[in-house]
């Protein structure tokens, strides 16, 4: 047997346990993973507390993410002892997911890590780091190069928050962070952050247009932060959104678009095809600082799970957590 959080429903509402499985009591997939590390992303948090509908199969193993090593494979692109990261895919949502001590999935879902990711640091990245990653390609992409400007990162003392400053900082752009969390300037410069903002000066409804701040954005906020991010962006920028800590709605004009040709980018990591995320992964190998990732990791184990589920809601999580699930 072995370890594992199950989350079931019933009309009493949905409740969390510590259980004990088999490997019987796993999902169909070719490829059964001893997992490593899982770790906490906002969406964790929404399946965890039921405070949104992300959980579509009870009972269920939550997780969206984990590393781990191969233990048996009848998928010709996977063997025992392969170091493998899984991101999304309906994982932890529809399929069993990383807060087990093991998996079994589709290895159409897995990523080979890159040789200088372990498994513990692919985790300090997540899906959260996996997804900042995917919105600096989105900018780079767009065009938006230091030279441009400066770039702005919403929801900056967060996990995607934190991945994308340091990120942008070390690709040399100057990053300006909104946090609402005054009291991580500190955390925020040692990331790589050159200026830092009151998100209460960008989540109030603004302006149509406002002043002309940024040449690019990764937001993972939404909503009037979002509308004001678009609004100040300069004339050709671009802006990555990813998330909604502040709310699904987007109350915004066409303005920025019609009148400053600015591109908004959406981005999913759930099921982006397989080609970006093996760019994104090896991206990340090249150009994240290991130890700017690790000043922004902690550590927790399976127990403190459901903790951090209700913590990250109330924004009350900094950078990023990884879950030891053997601990
Ligand atoms: P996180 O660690 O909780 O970061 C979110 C940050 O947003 C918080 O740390 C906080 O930063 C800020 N925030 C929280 N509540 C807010 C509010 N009411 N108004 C304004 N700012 C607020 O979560 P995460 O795992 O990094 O995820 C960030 C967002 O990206 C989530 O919405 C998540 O669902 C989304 N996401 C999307 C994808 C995708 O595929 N599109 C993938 C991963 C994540 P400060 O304290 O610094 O203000």
């Amino acid at each position: 047997t072995f370890h594992a959080i199950r989350v079931s429903k019933s009309d009493a509402g949905q409740k969390t346990d510590f259980v004990d499985i088999t490997l019987a009591d796993l999902m169909e997939g070719d490829v059964t993973v001893a997992v490593d590390y899982s770790t906490v992303n906002y969406k964790d948090g929404l399946a965890l507390t039921g405070s949104a509908p992300i959980i579509r199969s009870f009972p269920l193993i939550p997780g969206i993410d984990f590393a781990g090593t191969v233990e048996t494979s009848s998928h010709a692109g996977f063997k025992p002892g392969d170091k493998v990261v899984l991101n999304g895919y309906g994982v932890g949502e529809g399929h069993h997911g990383g807060y087990a001590q093991k998996a079994r999935v589709k290895g159409d879902w897995l990523v080979k890590l890159p040789a200088n990711i372990s498994t513990a640091h692919a985790m300090a990245i997540g899906t959260a780091g996996y997804t900042a990653m995917l919105c600096v390609l989105a900018l780079e992409h767009e065009g938006v190069t230091p030279d441009k400007g400066d770039v702005l990162v919403t929801g900056a003392a967060g996990g995607v928050g934190s991945v994308a400053i340091a990120l942008l900082a070390k690709l040399g752009y100057r990053v300006i962070a909104s946090t609402g969390r005054a009291s991580e300037a500190a955390y925020l410069k040692g990331l790589g952050a050159a200026d830092i903002i009151d998100r209460n000066e960008l989540s109030a409804p603004g302006r149509p247009l406002g002043k002309e701040r940024w040449a690019g954005a990764v937001d993972a906020v939404g909503s009037h932060t979002l509308a004001n991010v678009l609004s100040m962006t300069r004339y050709g920028g671009a802006v990555a959104a990813c998330g909604l800590a502040q709310g699904l709605d987007l109350p915004a004009s066409v303005a920025p678009f019609i009148l400053r040709g600015i591109t908004l980018c959406g981005i999913d990591s759930v099921m982006a095809p397989m080609k970006k995320r093996e760019a994104a992964w090896a991206r990340l190998a090249k150009d994240l600082d290991l130890g700017k990732l690790d000043a922004m990791t902690s550590r927790a184990t399976l127990k403190d799970v459901p903790q951090l589920g209700t913590d990250i809601l109330a924004g009350k999580v900094r950078g990023r957590v990884v879950v030891d699930v053997n601990a």
